[in-house]
């Protein structure tokens, strides 16, 4: 009788069916998050409610943003490599190669974007349609096939990637193109110490599923970690090569100014 009522009030964390929790995808020889009960990819951790979407909100650069791929050419970008190793592919940039990153660095920004998994493509788990866009180089906000494949809730598409999963899962379907609409603030650090962490707004497909989340510091696998002694104030966007040839398109940025200061 224990032992079922155990299993009732496990049961009763899970809400009509929409919130389950799933064993055998993920960690649990990993850190605990803080604020949470939960490992560093924790398989067990509650799975977003999924939700449907119109899909990609389509949001033309306004006239004062930093066009950083318009379909045209990899311009802005650059690679470990000594220049961006992507292709381009009917008006999309397709991941390959190696990470690319921003010729320019940034600080406190709005971004937008767009991104698909290819239709078509065998995916499980983090394999098959896995990318990233690493805020300031170090901050990563995932890119996955999360439509129609489960991961560690932390790993999927929207989560800030080893740290906390999206509100829901918005994410469309393999083939189709998602938004990703980003603002984000750096760190920040008064004297040369750290005193509040960086944060990130997410809108997926015109739903917002991170709310101004902090970074626990800069992002890793199956660790967590701090915030380091000094920290650059501006650095460049990176996009993640995991191996999956990931779609973009349309993908600008505008720093984000200071109020009653002319920028
Ligand atoms: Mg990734």
């Amino acid at each position: 009788m224990k032992n079922h009522t155990l299993a009732v009030l496990g049961g009763a964390l899970i809400v009509a069916g929409t919130v389950r929790a799933e064993k055998g995808l993920g960690f649990k020889d990993t850190p605990i998050i803080p604020g949470t009960p939960y490992h560093v990819h924790d398989g067990e951790r509650p799975q977003p409610r999924i939700i449907e979407t119109a899909g990609a909100v389509v949001v033309k650069p306004p006239s004062d943003a930093k066009v950083l791929f318009d379909g045209s050419n990899l311009d802005a970008w650059t690679s470990s490599k000594g220049g961006p190793t992507w292709e381009i592919k009917d008006g999309a940039m397709v991941a390959k190669g190696t990470d690319i990153v921003t010729k320019d660095e940034f600080g406190a920004i709005q971004l937008h974007f767009e991104w698909k998994i290819p239709a078509g493509r065998k995916v499980s788990g983090q394999g098959g349609g896995n990318s990233g866009c690493f805020l300031m180089g170090l901050y990563e906000v995932q890119i996955l096939q999360s439509n129609s494949n489960k991961t560690y809730p932390d790993g999927q598409a929207a989560a800030l990637y080893g740290m906390q999963p999206p509100l829901v899962n918005a994410t469309s379907p393999q083939g189709e193109w998602n938004s990703f609409d980003i603002t984000f603030e750096p760190p920040v650090y008064e004297d040369g110490k750290f005193k509040t962490p960086a944060l990130v707004t997410v809108v997926h497909n015109g739903v917002i599923v991170q709310n101004r989340e902090p970074f626990t510091g800069p992002s890793g696998y199956r660790k967590l970690s701090e915030y380091p002694a000094e920290h650059p104030e501006t650095g460049p966007i990176r996009l993640q090569f995991h191996g999956d040839p990931v779609e973009y398109r349309n993908f600008w940025v505008r720093p984000l100014g200071v109020r009653d200061q002319g920028n």
